[in-house]
């Protein structure tokens, strides 16, 4: 029996994983994280567009503060998100983007004096004010009130992974790659590690800590054309779910990307629309203006994939062999602007496609596919699951600041903004607890997962994992996409499940313990069903349309009946299917009311009598405070308070609003 001890054990190396990995450093723990490749390979280097974060430097920027941010979080959401969560997190973001900053990422800076934009299709010019110049710069991104998305060229994931990850190991914590978490080790209501595979060996370890943060990101693998890497397969959220205790969070709740180059999927960014790309038709018509007169292009992604999907249906795609597609023209921008800003896009089209987008009237074929896992492993503010010991942040997580709908640029925001806050409320439970468990029940789960993998080695003529993932995708993509209807949502249930049971009987044709992507495939692909079926089975049920979440059958958002959290756990090993519960979201509590999100179809909610009251509540608190002379802060904490470290909920200095 292999057993490794750590204080602090952190499943994932991307930008959530890692920041939290510093938080455990910093007060000196034993600190180990497990990852399946390198850690800067993981996903989120592959961010391009942009970090939100209200620092208010730029002249498009100027006047943003958090409380502008917690609106466009909210709104953006459509009302499905925590909002106590959306502000510790919009009040901590300027701080991460600073922090970033100290350790070396070279975000793009102001520069004084004149420029010019693509702005809703036409040249701007405007002026840089000397006092910024220097300060960190921000771009059009994820259809927010202000330009807040900070970022490094279109390599912005990129250089703050790799910042992340330099100090994480600056400061001693211990790396250990190709080691994949497929079981949380729990006793009694408590977490003390997870049975990790060594791919290269083969054996299965347990790494026992005193607790235990899984940062593995996202599902999008289930679908079958997705932005996401190959690595995002929810598995390990699949051994959460395989619990029995710990809730997912919302798993209906998947944004679809507008932009992702025909046909591999590779994403081109919300930037190239930020900086004033513009999405074609057949005709080389700019039609997004026709259906969203104020955001055009840049209205949230739920809304911008859907009006994609009308305008292919009303004939206005483009046919190729991989399907109809739209085109999006970032050459109105000019070579100078692409070969600065938007390089990796250029070469990803040139590379995968042939194209030069650089050259006027040559533009990308792209159309909407899985890009973001909204929903996740279910914890509270502090990021704690129901079981103790256990949490979770970043993309993993339902920390629940996206509700329906993450805002583009919020989610790197969130991967570090969550690393620091839950990060830090996650290696103080460690510093405080004790990891006393028996060798005997160590050992119980390490038998459990070996003799799950030899069943699998030594069963004949089973069932093909690889055809039972395609299957998967496919069933997937078909029913659980933009639009979906109660008819092929049972389809995917009922086809799921049977892949459910199937999947049991599992069998492969190489037959080692050891690197076989054979074996992989075959225990991933067991846990990739149960999370499609969360996905699949939660969608059936919410019968409402809200943010990504579109039913054909119930196109309104329901607030009288929906204003609810789906979570979904496997109350039985041998089950087949999830069992869901809800968590009400109470009106009374939240700082801003349902209301209109400003942007897609007008009178499409069915409203929550609440609503009202409360929007009224908040306008007379809010008046009475402000012939008190009270601030916008003191405001704030009347509506409603919330927790956070007194390090990041402190005031930040911006242009206009010293300290
Ligand atoms: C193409 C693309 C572009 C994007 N661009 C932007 C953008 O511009 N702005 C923005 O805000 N967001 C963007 N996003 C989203 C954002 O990048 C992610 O949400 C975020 O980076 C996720 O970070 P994370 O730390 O939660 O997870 P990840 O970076 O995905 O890291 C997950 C880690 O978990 C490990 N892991 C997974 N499973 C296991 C297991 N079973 N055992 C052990 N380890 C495991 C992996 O090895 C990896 O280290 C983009 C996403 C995509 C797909």
């Amino acid at each position: 029996m292999k057993i490794v001890y750590s204080d602090a054990l952190v499943v994932g190396g991307g930008l959530a994983g890692l920041r939290s990995a510093i938080g455990c450093r910093q007060l000196g723990l034993k600190t180990i994280v497990l990852s399946l490749i390198p850690v800067k390979r993981s996903h989120s280097a592959a961010a391009q567009g942009g970090m939100q974060a209200s620092l208010g430097n730029a002249t498009k920027a100027r006047g943003d503060n958090e409380d502008i941010h917690f609106m466009d979080t909210v709104k953006g959401s459509d009302w499905g998100c925590d909002q106590k969560v959306a502000r510790m997190f919009a009040a901590t973001a300027p701080k991460a983007i600073r922090e970033l900053a100290s350790w070396g990422v070279p975000w793009n800076r102001v520069k004084a004096g004149e420029h010019s934009a693509i702005i809703k299709g036409q040249k701007e010019t405007f002026q840089e004010d000397e006092e910024a110049h220097g300060l960190i710069n921000a771009r059009d991104f994820g259809g927010t009130k202000k330009w807040r998305a900070c970022y490094t060229g279109d390599a912005t994931g990129h250089s703050m992974l790799y910042a992340v990850a330099n100090e994480a190991m600056r400061l001693g914590t211990e790396i250990l790659d190709r080691k994949e978490m497929v079981a949380v080790i729990h006793y009694e209501g408590k977490c003390y590690g997870v049975v990790a595979r060594d791919l290269v060996t083969g054996e299965l370890i347990a790494f026992v800590s005193k607790g235990t943060l899984i940062a593995t990101g996202g599902y999008g693998r289930i679908y079958k054309n997705t932005t996401n890497a190959v690595i995002c397969d929810g598995v390990a959220a699949g051994a959460v779910l395989e619990t029995g205790i710990v809730r997912l969070g919302n798993m209906e709740a998947v944004q679809f990307h507008p932009t992702p180059i025909v046909p591999s999927g590779i994403l081109l960014t919300e930037g190239c629309r930020g900086d004033g790309g513009l999405l074609r038709d057949v005709d080389g018509h700019a039609f997004m203006a026709d259906y969203e007169p104020e955001k055009r292009d840049l209205a949230s992604r739920d809304v911008v994939s859907r009006r994609m999907l009308e305008h292919i249906k009303a004939g206005k795609g483009i046919k190729s062999p991989y399907g109809d597609h739209l085109w999006l023209d970032i050459s109105i921008l000019g070579a100078e602007h692409i070969h600065k800003n938007l390089r990796d896009v250029w070469e990803i089209a040139h590379c995968f496609n042939g194209i030069d987008l650089a050259q006027k009237g040559v533009y990308a074929p792209v159309r909407p596919m899985q890009h973001y896992s909204m929903g996740g492993i279910r914890t509270n503010a502090r990021g704690e699951t129901k079981l103790k010991g256990l949490f979770a942040a970043g993309e993993a997580a339902c920390w629940d600041m996206h509700g329906f709908n993450r805002l583009g640029g919020n989610s790197v925001a969130e991967a570090v903004v969550a690393g620091m806050v839950v990060g830090d409320y996650f290696a103080e439970h460690c510093k405080n607890s004790q990891a006393e468990i028996s060798t005997e029940v160590i050992q119980g789960f390490l038998d459990r997962e070996q003799a799950k993998l030899e069943a699998i080695i030594q069963r004949e003529n089973g069932e093909n994992p690889f055809k039972l993932k395609a299957q998967m995708q496919e069933l997937v993509e078909e029913y659980i996409g933009i639009f979906r209807t109660e008819e092929g949502l049972q389809k995917a249930v009922d086809g799921l499940e049977e892949l459910c049971r199937r999947s049991k009987n599992i069998s492969i044709h190489y037959k080692e313990l050891s690197a076989n992507p054979e074996l992989e495939e075959a225990y991933r692909v067991q846990k990739m069903i149960k999370i499609a079926l969360c996905v699949a089975k939660g969608a059936l049920e919410r019968k409402e349309s809200r943010g990504a979440h579109s039913r054909e059958d119930y196109p309104k958002r329901d607030d009288a009946n929906w204003l609810k959290r789906t979570l979904a756990y496997w109350k039985n090993a041998e089950d087949t299917m999830p069992t869901l519960e809800y968590e009400e979201l109470d009106i009374m509590e939240m700082e801003i009311a349902p209301a209109y999100r400003g942007y897609g179809p007008q009178g499409m909610i069915i409203e929550n009598e609440k609503s009202a009251k409360r929007a009224q509540e908040i306008e007379e608190i809010t008046q009475k405070l402000k012939e008190d002379g009270k601030n916008r802060w003191e405001i704030q904490d009347a509506l409603m308070p919330f927790e956070l470290q007194e390090r990041y909920k402190a005031r930040i200095e911006r242009i206009g609003e010293p300290l």
